[in-house]
């Protein structure tokens, strides 16, 4: 596979794949990580004499709804707020925004651009025919380009016509595609999870977090690769309940209980799940904070964090650990009073002896963020579903795979 080391990019148009999808608050943008991750390609292209074409999908858009409302989705998810941000980082001089992603404005800005400049586009899933994969967009956006890199892993796991016509369409014309410095970086990090040497055991995996449905089907792939996998957050709920403990108003997927159930039996011990939980009378506006004795949650309740003895429990499971995986965090981090287990549970992971520590997923990205540990791991990825999928599908995604020769 080629790297953008390997492309002589002088004086060329070089379209690029970034994840610039980045989390915001009222339309500010509330961490420009992924932004900030993607410069070190940016940066080495424009040294080079590449005049640089960024495109990203931010958002949303649904293009099932009425007029109005198709648009009221595509306002929220222009991208111009982030072509400020990317201005303040690499120079506002360098950085053209065009306001649409494809069509006779769009030629023009790419004609225009020189070497050393950016223009970035308009958000890919403006076009109804970006997550359908449409040839005619993918023909469109290849035609602005002399060669094409993807550094855009949080979308890796994505085959649409940003991260996969439009390397397809160009490697078949002969034109260079290559990744880019973040998605190598996070091939080298993840590729570890994914053919564990024995150095890396044991090999210990955390999943937790809310979104369940996607996130189960790992376990599978998860379980002929890890030594242990302790389950907590939104994710073990679904485990207790097969298993025929009481989980009150706690939310699980009814249609993964058998899944989950076999999992567990499979795992032959290996999949260790919550002993007591936190819990509340209800998700908002609660008034009661109180720690179940044992597994199950009292009826009308629902389980916010993972309790004390089971913080003690995954802490002592990942002693002596030398690689961790963690996806998801233990409980609603957000709200104070359901941090603990979330915080207990990063901290013994930086806390390791020579472990090679790799966070893959938003969100516990944020939490360890928050409490001060971000930086004491190993790996922190900008792709959660993408290492996830690439874990799933050993090591296999096909915004990646299209680049390889
Ligand atoms: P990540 O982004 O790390 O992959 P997810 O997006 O799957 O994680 O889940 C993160 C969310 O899960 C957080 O907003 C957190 O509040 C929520 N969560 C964790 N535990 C629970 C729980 N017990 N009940 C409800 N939500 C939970
Ligand atoms: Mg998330």
């Amino acid at each position: 596979m080629k790297t953008i080391r390997d492309l002589n990019v002088k004086g060329k148009h070089v379209l690029v794949r970034v994840d610039f999808n980045v989390p915001r608050k009222g339309g500010a943008i509330t961490d420009d990580n992924r932004i900030v991750s993607a410069l070190p390609t940016i940066k080495y292209l424009l040294d080079k004499g590449a005049a640089v074409i960024l495109f990203s999908h931010l958002g949303k858009v649904s293009h099932k709804g009425t007029p109005e409302e198709i648009a009221a989705d595509k306002k929220k998810n222009d991208m111009v707020a982030i072509s400020v941000r990317l201005g303040e980082l690499l120079g506002k001089e360098k950085v053209t925004f065009s306001p649409e992603t494809k069509g006779e404005s769009v030629k023009k800005f790419v004609e225009m651009l020189r070497p050393g400049e950016v223009l970035l586009l308009q958000n890919t899933r403006y076009e109804k025919g970006e997550e359908k994969n449409d040839p005619a967009l993918s023909k469109e956006w290849a035609s602005y380009a002399d060669a094409f890199v993807m550094d855009a892993f949080g979308s890796a796991h994505r085959a649409h016509a940003s991260t996969y016509g439009v390397p397809e369409l160009l490697k078949a014309e002969g034109k260079d595609v290559a990744v880019g410095f973040l998605v190598e970086k996070e091939i080298e990090a993840l590729s570890r999870c994914v053919d564990v040497k024995k150095e890396d055991r044991p090999y210990v995996a955390i999943l937790g977090g809310f979104k369940v449905s996607d996130k189960i089907k790992v376990i599978d792939s998860l379980l002929k690769k890890c030594d242990k996998i302790l389950i907590g957050g939104a994710m073990a709920y679904t485990f207790q309940k097969a298993l025929g403990y009481e989980i009150g108003v706690s939310p699980f997927e009814a249609d993964q209980l058998e899944y989950a159930k076999k999992c567990f039996e499979t795992a032959k011990g290996r999949i260790v799940l919550p002993v007591d939980s936190v819990y509340t009378d209800k998700f908002e506006g609660w008034t009661i904070k109180e720690v179940s004795k044992d597994a199950n949650i009292p009826a009308g309740f629902e389980g916010m964090d993972i309790g004390p003895k089971t913080q003690a429990l995954f802490a002592k499971q990942l002693v002596g650990a030398k690689m961790v995986f963690w996806n998801g965090p233990m409980g609603v981090f957000e709200q104070a009073d359901f941090a603990e287990g979330t915080k207990v549970v990063a901290k013994a992971i930086v806390g390791l002896d020579k472990a090679f520590t790799v966070i893959g997923g938003g969100d516990s990205a944020a939490a360890a963020q928050e409490f001060g540990f971000k930086d004491s791991f190993s790996h922190v990825s900008t792709g959660g579903g993408a290492s996830l999928e690439m874990i799933e599908n050993d090591g296999h995604l096909p915004g990646i795979d299209i680049i390889k020769d």
